[in-house]
């Protein structure tokens, strides 16, 4: 039998954000909603974008050079809705120079471009600061627990499935290992190398 309820079944753990790079040809404009940015050492490595896990890393292992990205909550106030912006190194480093003097990045407006017609062209950073008055922000994404489940990491699996018998995790914690092992394991979103 069906089991019908009037209302949907609260989420178990954070609401999954897409993950955007700067796009080619225009601008991305958006509103910050993370009081600071994350950043990580990443490879691209079993065909799409990773953590690198030193000391112990399969990529590093296998030589996969690995490359510093900076992750932010972003919000489209026209479309009301929330993303993960990626930005490289030299982007981020731009990021941090432009926001030394604010209290957080939270509500700045920020304004990436690519500076030629290329998917890796350089990526340019211009950021205003936040409004005299605001307009209102959703809530900071819970942003390094989105994107360990978006990189299918261990531990999200066992976050994911903390309300399960603890038998039932350590299995669903193996097949992944087993996959990360393994074969790579498909992308929760399309991946491609900024
Ligand atoms: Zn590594």
């Amino acid at each position: 039998m069906p089991n019908w309820t009037d209302t949907p079944t609260p989420r178990r753990g954070p609401r999954p954000l897409p993950i955007m790079r700067t796009p080619v040809g225009k601008p991305l404009v958006a509103t910050i909603t993370t009081d600071r940015m994350s950043c990580c050492p990443t490879h691209f490595w079993g065909g799409r974008t990773t953590p690198c896990e030193k000391p112990d890393c399969d990529a590093c292992n296998h030589g996969s050079p690995s490359r510093e990205h900076a992750y932010l909550g972003i919000y489209f106030i026209d479309q009301q809705a929330s993303a993960i912006l990626e930005l490289p190194d030299g982007a981020a480093e731009q990021l941090a120079l432009l926001a030394k003097n604010l209290p957080t990045l939270r509500g700045a407006r920020i304004r990436v471009t690519r500076t030629k017609l290329s998917r890796n062209a350089r990526v340019c950073v211009e950021l205003a600061p936040p409004a005299i008055n605001p307009p209102p922000l959703p809530t900071p994404p819970q942003l390094r627990e989105i994107l360990a489940i978006i990189w299918k990491l261990p531990q999200a699996a066992i976050t994911e499935e903390k309300a399960d018998m603890r038998q039932n995790t350590i299995r669903l914690d193996a097949i992944i290992m087993a996959k990360r092992n393994g074969k790579p394991t498909p992308s929760a979103t399309p991946n491609v190398q900024p």
